[in-house]
């Protein structure tokens, strides 16, 4: 039985996906949250919130991404970061979802992803779940009611978290499985009920058509100035780094807070929504992010709150650190309707340094941009392991390896040809920690950040007094005019109680950059090249 509005030529029976109980077809929020409701998948919230537990897996299965390698993506795909898959396997895994789903309810949401109406993705994303499809719905882009009835998917998701893979007979690695199949355009996801699987299966899609077309996929967010798309800003960063936070800045127009595409025309958001980290969410600091957190429909990801009020509680990270709201880009009062920007001026990197060594915010070259760029670092802190007290490093190239189907180098040809067209200036930017090392100093306060992403978004930045920084050789503001940030934040080095274990952490943290970037120097131009080699040189 089908219920809802669908493109009559297009239902999953005419794609050959027969036997399921009832298909529910575009369903709107309120009967996507009586339905969650219904089926005892969570409870509603202050406001008409959506609050739901993700079980097990509260966090994405990276381990668990295939690619099936057909002929004719084999020699396009990076398959040193990608699991490849059989063709057979994958032919089984379908076979067997299918069986699996017989009988079942499923939710179907027709969506696009690429607010550029030249470069969008028409996608159907068909879920176990009714909280899932109204994930989905918040997170892509939502067709007008009447283009449903026209609608032709491109691409097909399935998930089914009940369904469980077999390692053997489907050529994958657990149970888990989110598998991507570029010539059957079908993406499978089984195992697991984390949401965030949904739209970063098709970010990746993304990343692996775009290159094609001339456009840079990026994983980023954006705003702009107000009334003015043409000062555009992105900011690249991996989890955690602040670009959901940052964007979301009161004085800028929000166009997206994580996947978005640089074409000939300018930056497109691939989303129609955002999915914010609430651990320690503050009205004070984030107070258009907090707000989302009573609004009609937002999804509630792994949060503890009390039984009978519903009250959230945002210091309790018992069930994962990694808990989350999910809601439509509209319902940050000053998003942009249309979800597109300009060129970047500006392009920030973001870094959250556990060792304390990144200065708050620095200038880099289009070369050293590169080469932060292809590095992709960030640091995990220990924290929820008793006794680890050491950040742990990650690089993680283009700021997003998992969902990166190309080699790094491909995406970073890309950006570098674009920022040299169009002069972006690019910054590094540490949200981390200051005053030491994760254990002895302290988060940089997000005040000083925003501060200092002001000065350099409204170009007051470039006046002020730089020095080169020994340890990497980008240039660091000393003195920023008329802003809440003192002197001694902006170097590092003065911060710490100890200046000589700065310069040895600083020492250590420059030669884990220079043995991770040795794997990118055969592939690279050589002023690129030439700062990589400084690099090792000095540590
Ligand atoms: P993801 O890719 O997982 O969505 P993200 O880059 O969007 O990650 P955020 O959700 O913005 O990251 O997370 C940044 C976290 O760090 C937030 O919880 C924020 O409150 C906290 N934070 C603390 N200090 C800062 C700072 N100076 N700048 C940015 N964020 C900060
Ligand atoms: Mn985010």
């Amino acid at each position: 039985m089908a219920k809802g509005r669908v493109n009559p030529n297009h239902t999953l029976e005419t794609q050959g996906i027969t036997g399921l109980g009832t298909v529910y077809y575009n369903l709107r929020e309120p009967d996507l949250i009586a339905q969650a409701l219904c089926l005892g998948e969570g409870e509603l919230g202050q406001g008409g919130t959506l609050l739901v537990s993700t079980g097990k897996f509260t966090g994405r299965s990276p381990n668990d991404k295939h690619i099936v390698k057909t002929d004719s993506v084999a020699d396009k795909i990076w398959w040193d970061a990608n699991r490849a898959m059989s063709p057979e396997g994958f032919d089984r895994l379908y076979d067997d979802m299918l069986a699996h789903m017989a009988g079942r309810d499923y939710f179907v949401q027709d969506l696009f992803g690429g607010a550029d109406p030249a470069h969008k993705l028409d996608v159907r994303v068909v879920t176990e779940l009714a909280w899932h499809s109204l994930f989905i719905r918040h997170l892509l882009r939502r067709p007008e009611a009447e283009d449903i009835d026209s609608f032709e998917p491109e691409f097909t998701i399935i998930n089914s978290p009940s369904f469980r893979a077999d390692p053997e007979r489907h050529d994958c690695r657990s149970e888990t499985v989110i598998a991507l199949n570029f010539d059957r355009k079908l993406i499978l996801i089984g195992g697991t009920e984390y949401a965030g699987e949904n739209k970063k299966s098709v970010f990746t899609l993304l990343n692996y058509m775009l290159p094609e077309k001339g456009i840079m996929p990026m994983h980023c967010s954006a705003n702009h100035a107000p009334g003015n798309p043409v000062d555009t800003a992105v900011f690249f960063g991996l989890s955690g780094t602040g670009k959901t936070t940052l964007s979301a800045d009161p004085e800028r127009v929000l166009i997206g807070d994580d996947e978005h595409g640089w074409s000939d025309r300018g930056t497109f958001n691939f989303e129609g929504g955002c999915y914010a980290k609430t651990i320690n969410l503050s009205r004070e600091a984030e107070p258009e992010i907090y707000e989302t957190t009573q609004k009609f429909g937002t999804v509630i990801e792994n949060m503890v709150y009390d039984p009978e009020t519903k009250e959230l509680d945002f210091e309790d990270d018992s069930l994962t650190p990694n808990m989350r709201c999910a809601y439509p880009l509209d319902y940050i009062s000053n998003a942009s309707p249309t979800a597109l920007g300009g060129h970047p001026k500006n392009i920030i990197m973001l870094t959250c340094d556990a060792f304390g060594v990144l200065p708050p915010i620095a200038r880099l070259t289009p070369a050293q941009a590169m080469y932060h760029f292809l590095s992709g670092f960030t640091s995990k802190v220990a924290g929820t392991e008793r006794g680890v007290t050491e950040p742990q490093p990650t690089f993680s190239t283009c700021f997003g390896a998992p969902f990166m189907p190309r080699r790094p180098e491909e995406y970073g040809a890309l950006l570098r040809e674009k920022i040299a067209k169009h002069g972006a200036t690019c910054w590094l930017v540490n949200t981390g920690w200051t005053g030491g090392a994760y254990g002895t100093g302290s988060r940089m306060p997000i005040k000083a950040t925003r501060a200092l992403l002001t000065a350099a978004l409204d170009g007051s930045l470039e006046d002020a007094p730089f020095r080169k920084d020994k340890n990497f050789g980008f240039e660091v503001p000393t003195h920023v005019k008329a802003s809440a940030v003192p002197d001694i934040l902006l170097d590092p080095r003065r911060t710490w109680d100890d200046a000589a274990a700065y310069d040895r952490q600083a020492a250590k943290l420059v030669q884990m950059f220079a043995e991770n970037f040795a794997q990118y120097e055969e592939h690279i131009d050589d002023d690129v090249k030439a700062i990589a080699i400084r690099e090792a040189a000095s540590a």
